[in-house]
């Protein structure tokens, strides 16, 4: 998964563009330290499947109508403009030939909003990188952390958004060790995929490893050098704030304690939310909130207070957008 030399250059310039265009657009500006940015751009509201589909619009529309209301809103969480991405950002993690084949395959408009989630992530990841905001929450759809080399749309999920971000953190901002916590109700399939034998990525995916797609068995924990960066937790239908807040604790902090992440991202699903459509745990929005003051600790401890969040499950739009919002008053709480 080695980069050539002639792609490093090309993604160089893409950066440096990307930063020129913040520049002109003003972003600069803002100059507000230690706030929590939020990205979310209009493109996430048009529809990828049909009006039945689980994977909704109002997945994003409903949290972004919601997190507008918080007091926090224009103070402590900020807007920051999406800026797109060029495929070559997408090929740091996926082949070639699954690139081709999901432009080959979907109308255009929906392999746009795909590639504006990974744009979005990355345009977080920027952010955080230059300071220009303590930590960031990523309101993109569709999904990411079941997509691997399929050439096809798998879970609902185009691109993977989360583990190009690692990716693109570690090969062009110069982070050595990303730490990747996924709550998702399913297992983070994808991600794992990618870093099994990588010990420059620790990847915690708490899960029902029963449900779709029957892979995260606890006993996998890695291969080769990656071995023991690879952490699956189980959980049962019906778990709880505890289960939740037991798994990170137990599981997750001493390991990233010796890990020592230089950044962290989360692969916030909330689909592992009470009442959620296509999910059987029983977290709540309290739970979330804790959660999330959880990795900001291991954040904080070993990363500057450096990390971004993605959306990625979470199938009830009102659960979605109740959990978004504990999710960032937390995050917000911490600058
Ligand atoms: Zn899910």
């Amino acid at each position: 998964m080695g980069i050539q030399r002639n792609k490093r250059n090309l993604f160089s310039i893409g950066l440096l563009s990307l930063i020129l265009t913040n520049q002109s657009t003003g972003f600069d500006m803002i100059n507000k330290k230690n706030k929590t940015g939020l990205i979310f751009d209009d493109i996430f509201l048009n529809p990828i499947h049909d009006d039945t589909h689980p994977e909704t619009p109002r997945r994003v529309k409903l949290a972004w109508e919601k997190v507008q209301k918080l007091s926090g809103f224009n103070k402590s969480i900020i807007f920051l403009p999406l800026k797109k991405i060029n495929d070559e950002i997408i090929t740091m993690i996926h082949s070639e030939q699954h690139l081709k084949q999901i432009s080959d395959r979907y109308n255009f408009k929906v392999v746009d909003i795909a590639k504006s989630a990974v744009g979005g992530v990355i345009t977080a990841c920027n952010a955080v990188h230059e300071k220009k905001v303590q930590n960031a929450f990523v309101a993109a759809r569709p999904p990411g952390h079941h997509a691997r080399n399929y050439g096809r749309e798998e879970g609902f999920c185009f691109f993977n958004n989360i583990a190009i971000a690692a990716k693109y953190l570690q090969h062009f901002l110069g982070y050595k060790r990303i730490l990747i916590v996924d709550w998702d109700y399913h297992h983070g399939d994808g991600t794992e995929f990618f870093f099994y034998d990588d010990s420059s990525v620790l990847f915690f995916s708490l899960h029902d490893w029963h449900a779709y797609p029957g892979t995260g068995d606890p006993a996998r924990k890695g291969e080769g050098n990656g071995y023991g960066y690879n952490i699956n937790v189980h959980l049962d239908c019906g778990a709880t704030d505890l289960e939740l807040r037991k798994s990170l604790v137990g599981h997750l902090v001493p390991v990233a304690n010796e890990f020592r992440p230089d950044f962290v991202l989360i692969s916030a699903g909330f689909d592992s939310r009470k009442d959620d459509l296509l999910g059987c745990f029983n977290f709540s929005d309290s739970g979330f909130y804790d959660a999330t003051k959880i990795v900001l600790g291991i954040a904080n401890e070993h990363a500057g207070g450096r990390l971004v969040s993605l959306l990625e499950g979470g199938y009830s739009p009102d659960g979605v957008a109740n959990g978004i919002n504990a999710h960032l008053v937390s995050l917000s709480e911490n600058n």
